[in-house]
């Protein structure tokens, strides 16, 4: 489990590499970021199933290859997205999406106000169309960007369309079928784990102080 955590990350500090022209990185390096040593970089590049050569240290390019495989996010996704407000227009005009894979094919809004604007170059759609985009374009992702209390509804409706795949913003656990991954973005979850390891902290160095 650690190790799929640590996987995205490996790709995402490879990508800067590549940018900066680094041929070359070493186990030694990767691990450093996430306190491990590097036995266990090996390890978690033996289960990409990458044969570098460790040693001289792995190919930038060819590691960020085959993660970008085994992450599936060498090949499109197509994603829409649903809730056109501060986050989600904020994501449509995001260019990191499609860097991983995501190609964005319709965005949409139930606020009728909302609906024929253009944001990034997309056309806000009215939730009526919905059905059809989906068959259409052969959706695999739906992006939830709506507030909390519509998330569930809305979750409901792609479901409904065949998706098997929700990134949800909404801070909100969705309820959806096992064979539907919900990966939830919730900015409340991650602050409340890092004041819970502050606090730890702090009764640590109370007790040897
Ligand atoms: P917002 O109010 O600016 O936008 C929400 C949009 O969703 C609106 O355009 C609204 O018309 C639309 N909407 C509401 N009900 C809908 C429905 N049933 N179907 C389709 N569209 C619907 O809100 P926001 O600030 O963009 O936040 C959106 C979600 O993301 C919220 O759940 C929020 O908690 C979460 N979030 C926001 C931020 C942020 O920085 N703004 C950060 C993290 C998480």
């Amino acid at each position: 489990m650690q190790t799929l955590r640590r996987i995205p990350y490996y790709h995402q500090i490879l990508s800067d590499m590549e940018q900066k022209g680094e041929q070359f990185v070493s186990s030694k390096y990767l691990a450093h970021f996430f306190h491990v040593d590097d036995t266990q970089v090996r390890k978690d590049v033996s289960v990409i199933g990458y044969k570098g050569k460790p040693k001289s240290g792995y190919s930038v390019s060819g590691l960020k290859g085959a993660i970008g495989d085994f992450l599936g996010i060498n090949t499109e996704n197509t994603a829409i997205l649903i809730g056109v407000g501060r986050l989600g227009s904020a994501l449509i005009e995001y260019p990191g999406l499609s860097e991983y894979g995501l190609k964005l094919v319709a965005v949409f809004d139930s606020n009728p106000v909302k609906q024929d604007k253009v944001i990034g170059g997309f056309t806000v759609l009215p939730m009526e169309s919905l059905k059809r985009v989906i068959q259409s374009f052969d959706v695999g992702i739906a992006i939830i960007t709506v507030p909390k209390n519509a998330a569930q509804g809305v979750c409901d409706l792609v479901v409904e369309q065949n998706i098997k795949a929700i990134w949800n913003f909404a801070p909100t656990q969705l309820s959806a079928s096992a064979d539907v991954t919900v990966r939830n973005e919730n900015m409340a979850v991650g602050l409340a784990l890092l004041s819970h390891y502050l606090k730890k902290r702090k009764a640590e160095s109370a007790i040897f102080a």
